[in-house]
């Protein structure tokens, strides 16, 4: 049984042979030669790419290292949760969202509407999704959720849905597979953006979806191929690249995150922190029962008094870039309700921690609340 660091900095690569590298480049091809042979692992470029093929074999020894999981990359993160909703749902199917998610789901409930599928929303706190479940196709969790920061129980729910006979997938961004394994909680389909901490970089959209299912598999991708939304190969070259360094990552950003949650409690500017590794968290005894020690995510949230308060804070930061996303090497921060898809209040602020050193991190977050309370 290998650790995480150890298997990260070899996954989905081939054997070594002479001569070549360790990740061999990107595969550019729309058309392979073929030998005579339509059944061939490659024919043409929007169904399988040999990048691709090495990346998804990565990304399934990482969300599924005890038992062989399909793993089919997307563009983004959204092609990736669009393709298992629309791949898996038909007319008159009742879908069940979490109301917290990401904000783009909101825009997904009103297309499923409009071709016939019933969708219910729920809060992600407390397991409420569990009391609209009766009659469900298909459970959508995002645990943690973003950006509230909300943990629900995926095994309690995933039991639930399977009672129902009803799929579950669970959107996997914020905690990566090396913060959470949904498919070893219960799930059907573990579902993520790759733009965020998977590969960290802030330079790759990409997502991916992965389930232990064969004909799962299957439907996503037959999926994939007629919308068409495959990944780059240079993309997918560089997201394999970023997985090497992704303990690493993962372990200092939540240590990262931690410590300036720990340093935020102290402030009687800040209210509403959240962040699932804080002891007093209400999310906390769940995120210690799902998710991997110590790895709680790089996200931490707050709400300044208003929002000329969380501007100045914005502005006088030093060493975190005003910037939205997350999951990234630098650290990054946001006031939320700039976008105005998120129930937040003005003054919320979603805080991503990069790999600084978590000392300098708060010493410059103690400064800038200070100027911000100045008025300065
Ligand atoms: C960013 C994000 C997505 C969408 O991913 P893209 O790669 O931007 O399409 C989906 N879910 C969560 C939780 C996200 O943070």
């Amino acid at each position: 049984m290998t650790g995480d660091g150890t298997r990260v900095v070899r996954a989905g690569l081939p054997e070594p042979a002479a001569y070549e590298p360790a990740l061999p480049g990107p595969v550019f091809a729309a058309h392979f030669h073929l030998p005579g042979d339509a059944e061939g692992p490659y024919s043409y470029g929007r169904v399988s790419n040999p990048t691709w093929t090495r990346l998804e074999a990565a990304i399934g020894e990482l969300e599924s290292p005890d038992e062989p999981a399909h793993t089919v990359a997307f563009a983004s993160g959204m092609a990736a949760i669009t393709a298992v909703l629309f791949s898996q749902l038909r007319a008159g199917d009742v879908a069940v969202l979490p109301n917290d998610g990401y904000q783009l789901l909101p825009a997904v409930r009103t297309r499923l509407e409009s071709y016939g599928i019933e969708v219910r929303t729920a809060p992600t706190a407390h397991d409420a999704q569990l009391g609209v479940l009766d009659g469900a196709r298909l459970l959508w969790l995002e645990t943690p959720s973003n950006p509230g920061l909300d943990v629900c129980d995926i095994r309690r729910l995933a039991a639930a849905a399977h009672d129902r006979g009803a799929l579950v997938a669970v959107d996997n961004t914020l905690a990566t597979p090396l913060g959470q394994r949904p498919l070893d909680l219960g799930a059907d389909f573990s579902v993520a953006s790759g733009t965020k901490a998977l590969t960290g970089h802030g330079d790759v959209l990409l997502g991916y979806v992965c389930t232990r299912d064969a004909a799962l598999a299957d439907s996503v991708q037959l999926w994939r191929k007629t919308v068409g939304a495959i990944p780059g190969p240079m993309e997918s070259w560089l997201a394999h690249r970023s997985l090497a360094t992704l303990a690493l990552r993962v372990r200092q950003q939540a240590a990262g995150a931690l410590a300036l949650a720990e340093a935020l409690r102290e402030r009687d500017d800040v209210t509403g922190l959240r962040h699932p590794g804080l002891p007093s968290d209400p999310s906390h005894p769940r995120a210690v029962a799902q998710m991997r020690p110590g790895r709680f995510g790089c996200v931490v949230s707050f709400t300044l008094p208003d929002k000329a308060h969380a501007e100045r804070f914005l502005a006088a930061l030093t060493l975190v870039d005003d910037a939205t996303s997350f999951g990234g090497v630098r650290s990054t921060a946001e006031r939320r309700a700039r976008w105005g898809g998120d129930a937040v209040p003005e003054g919320f602020i979603r805080f991503s921690v990069g790999v600084e050193d978590p000392d300098d991190l708060v010493a410059d977050v103690r400064q800038a609340l200070d100027a911000a309370r100045r008025g300065a």
